[in-house]
């Protein structure tokens, strides 16, 4: 990786401004799932043995730029507390500034010995967060030593503490969660083993045109699924009924299927479909075979099986395989089959690397039970969604260099 590690700072008796990425749900001031705050421990774990004194910065829903006791990060430090507890097995408390800026803050800071931590109250309880405002960014720097980024979820964003932040410190570096985002969706990218397979889906073909078009010229097969499928299928001149379609788009997808061929770019579309009359659990549902049209007041909303069987073919042969979005509206179960087979498929290749991202399909392999059988689950829906359209990150950019 050519961007600075943590692990190439001399962290001992530094002040280390770690921007984490601790947006957990919360219910009455109750952390209801620390998989976030697990997820950046072993980077915090690093930063505190090698005698950090670390302060770690975040935000927690969209309070809109003014304090919100509903969105305070101090139930999520408590939280901290009990799991560095169960990693270090040292007791150390961990502090709280209830507010990310300003003289206490700087003092508490200050005041830290080597191997303890503090954590800051919500950057987005000040507009200028978002705002990459240029003096509250001083200010967060003033914290600190060094900066380290451990908040891929973020770095698509150019936030004061992801970016602006930088521009105050000396040497920035990625955590241990961020270069593993870097190292796997990287190297998927430069050198990926192939075949590369792309496994698309989700609601808009809009959404992921970025995605689609950066990807023919690297991948060997594209498989598309979910209702973005259905505007492609429209392009070919199938029958459609009233599955979800974005009419200004069609010109598009044709362009699309054009530019695969010549690439020489395989483009898998369902071939059958799970339809029904409504998007309902109660609805009315049928399969639509192989060839035959769909009916005209019918939606399709998951892939049929022999879609599944041409689907789970191609990713068997794969060496690299890159999965974002569902292949049909997962949430209800009667249309997940699709969705889960192909997740199994992923699983079942131990002979490919596989990277899933975006929120629906991380949380279809989970579903499925399968996530500990793909070699990267990306924690960052739109950062890596962005990562594949091959946009530069500005939280990664502001990185220093090796
Ligand atoms: P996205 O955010 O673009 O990845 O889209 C995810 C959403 O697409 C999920 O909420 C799915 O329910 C939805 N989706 C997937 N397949 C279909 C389909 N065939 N028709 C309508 N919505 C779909």
């Amino acid at each position: 990786m050519s961007k600075l590690s943590i692990r190439d700072l001399p962290l001992n008796n530094k002040r280390v401004f770690m921007r984490v990425d601790f947006n957990v749900p919360l219910d009455d001031g109750r952390v209801m799932d620390d998989t976030r705050i697990r997820e950046t421990l072993p980077t915090i774990e690093y930063a505190l043995r090698h005698g950090a004194r670390l302060i770690l910065a975040s935000h927690l829903g969209r309070p809109k730029g003014k304090p919100n006791p509903k969105m305070s990060l101090k139930p999520v430090a408590e939280r901290l507390r009990i799991l560095i507890d169960e990693v270090m097995r040292r007791g150390e408390n961990v502090g709280f500034s209830p507010d990310c800026i300003g003289v206490q803050a700087e003092e508490m800071a200050e005041k830290l010995e080597r191997g303890q931590s503090l954590m800051l109250e919500n950057l987005r309880f000040h507009p200028e967060e978002e705002a990459n405002n240029p003096e509250f960014s001083r200010r967060l720097g003033k914290l600190c030593d060094f900066y380290v980024n451990d908040a891929f979820g973020s770095a698509h964003r150019a936030h004061a503490s992801t970016e602006g932040i930088t521009h105050f410190v000396e040497k920035k570096a990625a955590g241990l969660l961020m270069e593993k985002e870097l190292e796997y969706l990287g190297k998927a990218l430069s050198h990926p083993q192939k075949p590369f397979v792309a496994i698309l889906g989700g609601a808009k073909v809009s959404d992921k045109i970025g995605v689609i078009t950066h990807l023919m010229t690297k991948v060997d097969t594209l498989i598309v699924g979910g209702g973005m499928a259905y505007t492609f299928l429209k392009a070919q001149g199938h029958e459609i009924g009233k599955s979800l379609l974005e009419a200004d788009k069609v010109g598009l997808a044709a362009q699309i299927l054009a530019d695969a061929k010549t690439h020489h770019v395989k483009f898998l579309l369902p071939v059958d479909h799970v339809v029904a009359d409504r998007m309902d659990a109660s609805a009315r549902i049928q399969n639509i075979g192989v060839g035959k049209p769909i009916p005209a007041d019918m939606m399709a909303l998951d892939i049929g099986p022999e879609t599944v069987e041409l689907f789970s073919t191609e990713i068997s042969l794969a060496r690299t395989i890159v999965w974002n979005g569902p292949m049909g509206v997962f949430e209800i179960e009667a249309f997940a089959k699709g969705t889960k087979k192909i997740a199994y498929a992923v699983a079942d290749n131990g002979a490919a690397v596989s990277i899933v991202g975006g929120g629906d399909s991380v949380a279809a392999v989970k579903a499925a039970g399968v996530a500990d059988k793909i070699t990267h689950i990306s924690t960052g829906g739109g950062a890596s969604l962005e990562f594949l359209e091959g946009k530069k990150l500005p939280g990664v950019e502001a990185l220093s260099n090796k």
